[in-house]
């Protein structure tokens, strides 16, 4: 492993706090219906899997596996699937899961690819939003938490494939 050094950013309560706010507010927005939850993998599997404990609806769960970053800290620029969903979504609403929206580019492509499939309702939740990255204008929903324009890992979010088991979000300076 290269020489790294982490930087806690924000805690485990703060993450798990922040969490309970969105699930009421989802709850509030979607009372009474039915919501096709997608997980976006690989990095939002933690965030997704502590909000759909926390919501009080009937959830159904997705997963879409996206690659953009590879082995590096930019993103490629170029959106793979690497996992298609396995259900339907035709007038249904649906929430997306992402764990970091950096230049927008793969919130865009997912919407773009979800929204061809005539959902009734899709919504956006990111818990990292990187307002200063953005290149491709998305509507986020429900933002966890704003960050500035650097590297984050933990909580789900990986550098190299290392780090997703962190409990809490760190950022990574390169001491080399
Ligand atoms: P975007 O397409 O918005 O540039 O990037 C979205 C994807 O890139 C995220 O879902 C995430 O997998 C990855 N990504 C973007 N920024 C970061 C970051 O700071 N840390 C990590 N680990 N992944 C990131």
């Amino acid at each position: 492993m290269e020489n790294l050094r982490l930087s806690p950013l924000i805690n485990e309560s703060q993450i798990q706090k922040r969490i309970l706010e969105i699930a009421k507010e989802l709850d509030r927005d979607f009372k009474g219906e039915e919501l096709i939850v997608v997980c976006v993998l690989k990095g939002s599997f933690m965030y997704y899997a502590d909000l759909i404990r926390a919501l009080n609806l009937d959830v159904k769960c997705e997963f879409y596996g996206l690659s953009s970053y590879g082995d590096s800290t930019k993103s490629s620029g170029q959106v793979r699937m690497t996992l298609d969903i396995n259900a339907s979504i035709e007038g249904k609403n649906v929430l997306v899961v992402e764990d970091i929206v950096d230049t927008g580019l793969t919130m865009k492509y997912l919407l773009t690819n979800l929204e061809s499939r005539k959902p009734k309702k899709i919504k956006t939740t990111a818990l990292l939003f990187k307002p200063e990255a953005v290149k491709e204008k998305c509507h986020i929903d429900y933002v966890g938490f704003e960050v500035g324009n650097e590297f984050v890992v933990g909580y789900g979010l990986d550098f190299q494939g290392y780090y997703r088991n962190l409990p809490y979000i760190a950022s990574v300076q390169n001491m080399n």
